[in-house]
């Protein structure tokens, strides 16, 4: 089992390159990530945080679930929503459960990439979905969630991290 890497891991600041071959080994990869996410009942995990600085993500959420390589977000609907987010690369130190905080996110976005094996798909996305393709995307450039919080925010989830 793929261990989720945590704040602190550099792995998590640095972009993560394209993946270049759609081969077994990107296919045991995705089956590897859904394993790991799973495990911990999260419903979005992107390449770095089990330490694979490669562009991809899984996702289930919302009766929704995939994989997407190599993904490019568009963003389709600018009106920002405010809901609770978390991530499991930012668990609380004592309960080991992701910390929550309300993150405005555009409502509605795309996202063009490849499957598994390398046919182009592209997603549209609304609401909670919209937010974890977001969410996900940025991991690929080395962002975090507490990075788009107020200071004052962020640091306070530091502390619990
Ligand atoms: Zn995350």
């Amino acid at each position: 089992m793929r261990e989720i890497r945590v704040l602190g891991d550099p792995v998590l600041r640095t972009p993560a390159e394209p993946v270049e071959g759609f081969d077994r080994e990107l296919r045991r990869l995705i089956d590897e990530m859904f394993e790991a996410m799973y495990a911990v009942d999260g419903v979005g995990l992107a390449g770095p945080q089990i330490g694979v600085p490669r562009r991809l993500f899984v996702y289930d959420i919302s009766g929704r679930k995939g994989h997407v390589v190599n993904p490019v977000l568009t963003v389709d609907d600018a009106e920002e929503a405010v809901d609770e987010e978390g991530c499991l690369s930012v668990p609380d130190r004592r309960t080991g459960k992701p910390i929550y905080a309300p993150v405005a996110r555009a409502s509605g976005v795309s996202v063009e990439g490849f499957d598994r094996l390398g046919r182009p798909i592209r997603l549209r996305a609304r609401g909670s979905l919209a937010r974890c393709f977001q969410h996900e995307c940025e991991h690929l450039d080395g962002r975090l969630y507490v990075d788009r919080l107020p200071r004052p925010e962020a640091r306070k989830i530091m502390l619990r991290a």
